[in-house]
């Protein structure tokens, strides 16, 4: 679902500035997605591996949190976010929607506030000063990593079924390719098994950190798809 937007082709430079009042009115009727570093951070903040967090706490093949009945977000409480300091991306940049053109080149578009949004807008600032102040620089780069580990796995997808190089859309890869290769892609995904497997074999300690994960993680099938292209 696309969400309306008020302000398109921003950049980090552009006077923006916004305080939110917390009311929760943006926490529901939502598909908050969420990549593997998204899941560490939260499985990490509720003390579980991202097996669980994946069973417990997400839907879409565990891309994307799962709502309650009244279509809350799952992590929605009394007293606000749950998760507040391990939240997602979309909800550190919320009323702000991120962008990363095939060139690679970033921008930023404001989305019309939810109605009865109480939060309060102003100029004094510019975007990437928001950033910082929603740390979001690290959830960036690593949806950044992820995009290209994705198009990596996609790509040898699209080769073992024999798609023209030209049909690069993720939806036409997508319908073509058996669901096996799509549990593999998402075995690949679970960065604790992952990661406990790359240890093990090479002899290193598991990580603590979910930064530290996602280093071993990306590391590991890197290499899966650097050897099955051999
Ligand atoms: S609707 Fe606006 S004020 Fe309320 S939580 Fe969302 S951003 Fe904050
Ligand atoms: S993760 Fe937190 S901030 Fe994001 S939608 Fe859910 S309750 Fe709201």
């Amino acid at each position: 679902m696309s969400l309306p937007l008020r302000r398109t082709r921003l950049n980090a430079e552009t006077p923006f500035a916004f305080t939110c009042e917390r009311c929760s009115r943006c926490c529901r009727h939502k598909k908050i997605q969420v990549n593997p570093y998204e899941i560490a951070r939260l499985a990490d903040n509720l003390a579980m591996s991202t097996g669980e967090f994946v069973r417990r706490f997400t839907t879409n093949g565990g891309t994307q949190l799962a709502c309650n009945d009244d279509d809350t977000c799952v992590f929605l409480s009394s007293g606000g976010c749950g998760v507040h300091p391990d939240r997602p991306l979309v909800c550190r940049l919320y009323p702000l929607g991120r962008h990363v053109a095939a060139s690679g080149e970033e921008s930023f578009s404001e989305i019309e506030p939810e109605p009865g949004c109480t939060g309060v807008y102003g100029e004094e600032r510019t975007i990437g000063d928001y950033l910082d102040s929603q740390g979001a620089r690290s959830y960036m780069q690593a949806a950044d990593k992820y995009l290209s580990l994705f198009c990596t796995l996609y790509g040898i997808m699209r080769e073992n079924a024999g798609i023209p190089v030209k049909r690069k859309a993720v939806k036409q890869v997508t319908a073509s390719i058996n669901a096996s290769a799509h549990d593999q892609v998402n075995d690949m995904m679970d960065i604790d098994t992952v990661v406990s497997t790359y240890c093990r074999e090479n002899g290193l300690p598991f990580p603590k950190s979910p930064d530290e994960k996602m280093a071993l993680h990306i590391q590991a099938v890197e290499a899966w798809a650097t050897n099955y292209r051999r």
